[in-house]
């Protein structure tokens, strides 16, 4: 097993807020909930990925007053089973209220929580047990290793929230290149744009202009994923994309890192040419802290998808459509869709970015496939799909607005935008409210629920 140095909990958008709320609602008792969650080691940081948040009703509790609370023991033993059938960590909270600034743990947290990080370590030692007291406008946190004896280790608290943090320690950034945009956006989020790894999917005529706009707003991590090469048909809109490349059949992937490396030498990059459908290679990126889908197919999105609300990833979804009748004109469309998982915050899937006939088929044999275009049930996959420079430029910029806000944090959120190239304009369409079998209740990935 890797060695633990730093530990971290991410918590799901909208999830801090609703912790607070059900600790402060009444001032004069301290109140409890509980967060069972699952992890992954990302380099030597162990994260936890908050999914249930666990409220008790006011039944569940033997006495609660500002000072103490107990809880009944048939509760906390329902939660311990549940963490014990799911194999999930556990995140004890509770309330200081008498606490404003400057919250810490009480002798009486101390033994209480050391007895149930013994029984983590007894009877679930592939699980964590940690705790969180929050004061009015102050918390700690902490989270038991098992070792020989338990070593309490400081837990670095990260809500997905806007502006978005990364965790990571703060390193340089210059001020000279970036001196223009200083003077309107914000410094911190300057700091954490430079600080978080981008992973795009899908290096061609979106990710790759996409990747250079990245780069120039100062993003210097980035992983990049394509197993394409260069073509000439692709002269006519991949940015940074050469005749020599073309004639070469350079790497799609490593034409990018070459622009993104003259535009600064600093940027860490690196290059993943698989194809992420066919291999299991979408786990490598589990550590981004922003997932860019530009994929020229469903399947993959379907997977990227997956990945960003298990590992609780943002992720920026950016597609073109361009229809033709009879060999002429019909309509162009690109879409710019956000996700922040958390609880009401539709994945790519009830958001109907994600068609699942096409995912269907996509899978199936070549064979089917065929039979599928000629009953009409999807699209020639074998045609080359009509593309222009302009329409991808239009959304890329449009998805560059939405990734500088997520770390900046200078205007609301436009969730789901589409552009129409035929009338220019650009339209903001309005959630849908479907059961999802990815990101609600009772789906089988982030399962935020309360019970
Ligand atoms: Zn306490
Ligand atoms: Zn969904």
């Amino acid at each position: 097993m890797k060695k633990i140095i730093n530990t971290e909990l991410v918590l799901p958008f909208g999830m801090f807020a609703q912790i607070k709320a059900s600790l402060f609602k009444d001032l004069s008792k301290e109140y409890v909930c509980y967060l069972l969650c699952g992890h992954t080691m990302i380099g030597n940081t162990l994260r936890l990925l908050a999914c249930y948040i666990v409220i008790p009703d006011e039944t569940d509790y033997v006495r609660h007053s500002q000072v103490s609370v107990k809880i009944k023991q048939e509760f906390l033993v329902s939660i311990l089973k549940e963490c014990e059938r799911l194999k999930l960590s556990l995140i004890d909270i509770h309330s200081h209220p008498f606490s404003v600034e400057n919250v810490a743990f009480s002798s009486i947290d101390d033994a209480d929580e050391n007895e149930k990080a013994e029984w983590f370590k007894r009877y679930l030692p592939d699980c964590y047990f940690g705790s969180i007291v929050m004061g009015i406008n102050s918390h700690q946190s902490r989270l038991y290793l098992p070792s020989t004896q338990l070593i309490e280790s400081s837990l670095l608290l990260r809500p997905i929230e806007i502006p978005l943090k990364t965790g990571k320690t703060a390193k340089f950034f210059d001020s000279k290149t970036h001196d223009r945009q200083l003077r309107a956006f914000s410094k911190e989020g300057q700091q954490a744009l430079a600080n978080a790894t981008f992973g795009i999917v899908g290096l061609g005529g979106l990710g790759a202009g996409l990747a250079i706009g990245l780069a120039r707003l100062g993003a210097k991590h980035f992983k990049l994923v394509d197993f394409d090469r260069a073509e000439t048909s692709n002269l006519n809109r991949v940015d940074g994309m050469t005749k020599i490349d073309a004639q070469l059949k350079t790497f799609k992937v490593d034409i990018v890192a070459r622009n993104l490396l003259e535009i600064n030498p600093e940027i860490k990059c690196q290059t993943i040419k698989k194809n992420i459908t066919k291999h299991q290679d979408w786990r490598q990126l589990r550590d981004v802290d922003v997932i860019i889908t530009a994929t020229d197919n469903y399947l993959s999105r379907m997977l990227l998808n997956i990945v960003s609300q298990m590992y609780l990833i943002p992720q920026v979804s950016i597609g073109t459509k361009i229809s033709t009748k009879e060999g002429t004109l019909d309509g162009g469309h690109g879409h710019i869709y956000t996700v922040l998982p958390g609880h009401n915050q539709p994945c790519l899937l009830c958001a109907e970015i994600i068609n699942p006939v096409e995912v269907y088929y996509e899978m199936a044999s070549h064979a089917s496939r065929c039979q599928a275009v000629k009953s009409g049930y999807i699209e020639n996959f074998e045609e080359p799909s009509p593309a222009v420079a302009h329409l991808n430029g239009v959304i890329l910029n449009l998805a560059l607005v939405e990734i500088h806000n997520l770390f900046c944090g200078f205007k609301p959120i436009s969730k789901h935008l589409l552009y129409s190239m035929l009338e220019q304009e650009v339209f903001t369409i309005l959630e849908s409210d479907r059961n999802c079998a990815t990101c609600s209740q009772g789906g089988g990935f982030l399962d935020v629920v309360i019970w």
